[in-house]
């Protein structure tokens, strides 16, 4: 490996960041993640740290799954790439296809089609979507509903059904025919609504009434995050995912299921539409399907939808699709990886492990003044919100929450920051002592603020 200064230097030169100013990165250089093990990264200055965002999300199985490296180092020797475009296909894509579909049997998936991440997924799904709808006889059916504070990936369509504004502006115009309601967040809301069962009810106020100013005859698919992830966390009501399945069942929408971070258990249920009790027509996934050790997504879709492509004529053909779409090596990642994920029963853990965290987080907002909200509890998605003064619900300006994410780190745990929100996601492998080293450093890493 090169040396520091010539890393050092060559990423201020040369590479510019996802999410992060180019001229920025510059003035405050990235930390070099060298290694890892476990639960835990290194840096190259040594330093380790437990790793509570899991990658991004993403990393179920931390970083030590020998079976997962030795399925992909196998499948590089056997078949390192081949197309599954109409007349090639490949074992392991077969395999990863059958897994992850026995995977959200219980959800009502019956066919996956397969991308190389997350924002890939939610293009197809908002694809496939619209064909649906022009195969059903209902081609005006063109429109996407969302919710605000959804993370959608950044492709067009899925930056166009992204519910934060720092991933739109810049980038407009978006897709036409998107429209966005209030998330079910009660922190903070246009309703002033702190309870959830009720604030779930005014946004199926809003949603319906949305609904008929567009005409339903004229929207495709609605789609949403079971808990939002990246936009802080946000725990619906548990009657939240259920009256949206209920509005859209009843206007002829469709129901996209985001399941990027929530699907493979990270919700202490192998998905989240299935934690809430619902079923949706689609489902897009990511990150946990080989976690993180081969970029792959997939989206889900179930029978309603397969018979309407499958029964159509020559316009029921997928055009769309991508170079890398079940490719050998990722498919053979998937395939080890759900093994593992069930094996370890990692929806399990991360159930009493995330009650650990939760409680923990709580324990924390005693003494610690600036955590205005706390929001988790369902499996090992936490989110802390940091604000000045608790009374006025002022936000924690950019350099203090840089000061609470440093000292954290330096105290042993590496967090995510979100604006003003501390974001936390760490393996599903994670053990009862790991969490307590996470809550120890936030701990100090709080008191730097
Ligand atoms: N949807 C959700 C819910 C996500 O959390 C993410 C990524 N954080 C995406 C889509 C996009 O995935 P990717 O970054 O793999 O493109």
């Amino acid at each position: 490996m090169k040396d520091d200064n010539f890393l050092k230097e060559e990423n201020a030169r040369h590479l510019w960041h996802p999410m992060g100013h180019p001229g920025a990165l510059r003035e405050t250089p990235p930390r070099i993640i060298r290694s890892a093990q476990g639960v835990s990264i290194t840096d190259q200055e040594g330093h380790s740290a437990v790793d509570a965002v899991g990658g991004l999300w993403c990393v179920n199985l931390g970083y030590s799954n020998q079976k997962v490296k030795d399925a992909i180092a196998a499948q590089l020797q056997d078949l390192p790439y081949y197309s599954a475009f109409a007349g090639t296909t490949n074992p392991s894509a077969i395999e990863a296809s059958h897994a992850v579909c026995e995977f959200f049997a219980e959800d009502g998936m019956a066919r996956a089609f397969f991308t190389s991440g997350g924002s890939d997924s939610v293009d197809t799904a908002l694809r496939l979507a619209r064909q649906y709808h022009r195969l059903n006889g209902a081609p005006q059916r063109t429109k996407f509903l969302s919710l605000k504070k959804g993370y959608h990936g950044t492709h067009w369509g899925g930056a166009s059904v992204n519910g934060n504004n720092r991933f739109r502006i810049g980038y407009e115009p978006l897709l036409p025919g998107c429209f966005h309601l209030p998330s079910p967040y009660t922190y903070r809301n246009p309703f002033d609504e702190t309870d959830p069962a009720t604030l779930a009810q005014k946004i199926a106020a809003a949603m319906e009434d949305e609904i008929a100013f567009q005409g339903a005859e004229t929207i495709a698919a609605f789609i949403m995050e079971p808990i939002q992830g990246a936009g802080g966390v946000i725990v619906p009501d548990a009657s939240f995912m259920k009256l949206m399945r209920e509005i859209c069942d009843r206007h002829g929408i469709l129901l996209i299921s985001d399941e990027v971070i929530t699907g493979f258990g990270r919700t202490g249920h192998w998905s989240g539409a299935r934690h809430w009790g619902v079923k949706p027509d689609m489902m897009t996934t990511a990150k946990g399907i080989t976690s993180g050790y081969y970029p792959v997504g997939a989206t889900l879709v179930s029978d309603k939808v397969a018979e309407v492509f499958e029964g159509a004529g020559a316009e029921g053909a997928i055009w769309h699709g991508y170079t890398y779409s079940a490719h050998p090596v990722g498919a053979a990642a998937v395939v080890a990886t759900l093994e593992e994920t069930l094996r370890l029963d990692l929806a399990s853990n991360a159930a009493a492990r995330g009650d650990q965290l939760f409680k923990g987080l709580q324990a924390l907002a005693e003494r610690h003044e600036i955590i205005g909200d706390i929001r988790g509890g369902h499996g090992l998605m936490a989110g802390l919100e940091i604000v000045s003064d608790r009374g006025s619900k002022t936000a924690m300006d950019a350099a203090g929450m840089a000061r609470i994410h440093a000292a954290t780190y330096e105290a042993g745990a590496m967090v995510r920051l979100g604006m003003h929100n501390i974001l936390m996601s760490p393996p599903l492998v994670i053990t009862e002592a790991e969490i307590d080293t996470i809550l120890t450093a936030l701990d100090t890493g709080l008191a730097a603020a």
